[in-house]
């Protein structure tokens, strides 16, 4: 596995990979990885002959400084993982070779899936991620990319993106949420939970997993993100920030259950001062 630092080395590998006709496999990280992010590498792996995985805590997607400041950094030991997991090349970028010496000052036109929920919780942060994930797309010119359905916001954000900055030919992979056994979904942030709060994580995942039954026995929208939300709320030191019931499609929160096919529950929730994020198909 080659460790690439700076632009112009990654440009000449994926040169050298686009001459050979090879097909390039992107996974977007911030590092800290877990199974969730090696399970979009193995897919990766198994779809593409080169694979790149980037590792680059993007400073312009944080809209919170504590949040940046504290997020976890493990470079030695991603590397590890990463190449045990075939990896071709981990691109560990720093700001000014992502950004250069000034500020990203581009805003994306990201439609209306960019301005609810974490949209409206998170000003900037969507930008943030287009920002990067575009820089990416452009260096890489991968046949595939690989996202995590953990954030399901995310990936139809990205997709917005790419359609709208001419990334049409990149096929956007939507992969499912690996969880802890508990059902916990993994997250580099867990490592910041209290063994108190950890122990309650996991109530998320199995209240909405509840929720799913509360609905067939006859609760309607409303009525399930209340209880969600109560249930969660009522533990000590626990804060829902929104649960939103959404069209997959444009975000935008669903009426009744019928509207659309499969509504998705997307949640974010405060657990002590790490906030973690979670979603269920209905
Ligand atoms: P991050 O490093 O948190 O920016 O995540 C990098 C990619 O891994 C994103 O596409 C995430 O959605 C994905 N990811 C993070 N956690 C999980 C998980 N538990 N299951 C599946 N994908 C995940």
């Amino acid at each position: 596995m080659k460790i690439v630092r700076t632009v112009s080395e990654l440009q000449k590998y994926i040169s050298e990979a686009v001459a050979k006709n090879q097909t390039i496999g992107l996974v977007p990280t911030m590092g800290a990885l877990h199974a969730g992010h090696l399970s979009l590498v193995d897919r990766a792996r198994r779809e593409n002959q080169v694979v790149v995985v980037s590792v680059f805590v993007n400073p312009t997607q944080f809209n919170n400084p504590a949040d940046l400041e504290t997020y976890p950094r493990t470079e030695e030991a991603d590397m590890k993982l990463l190449q045990a997991a075939g990896v071709d090349i981990a691109f560990v970028p720093t700001a000014e070779e992502v950004y250069g010496d000034t500020p990203d000052t581009k805003q994306f036109d990201l439609g209306t899936v960019a301005e609810v929920m974490e949209g409206a919780m998170r000003p900037g942060h969507f930008n943030g991620v287009a920002q990067i994930v575009s820089r990416l797309f452009l260096w890489t010119r991968p046949t595939k990319a690989y996202f995590g359905k953990k954030d399901f916001q995310q990936i139809a954000v990205i997709r917005r993106m790419a359609s709208t900055e001419g990334f049409t030919d990149i096929d956007i992979v939507a992969c499912p949420i690996v969880r802890e056994n508990d059902g916990l979904a993994l997250s580099s942030r867990n490592v910041r939970l209290t063994p108190e709060m950890r122990k309650y994580a996991p109530t998320i995942y199995a209240t909405l997993t509840e929720s799913l039954e509360d609905r067939r026995q006859g609760k309607t929208v409303t009525e399930v993100i209340e209880s969600v939300t109560k249930k969660l709320n009522s533990i000590p030191g626990v804060k829902v920030e929104y649960y939103s019931i959404v069209d997959p499609d444009t975000m935008l929160p669903v009426d009744n259950w019928n509207q659309v096919e499969h509504p998705v529950g997307c949640i974010t929730v405060y657990f002590g001062d790490v906030r973690l994020i979670d979603n269920i198909t209905y």
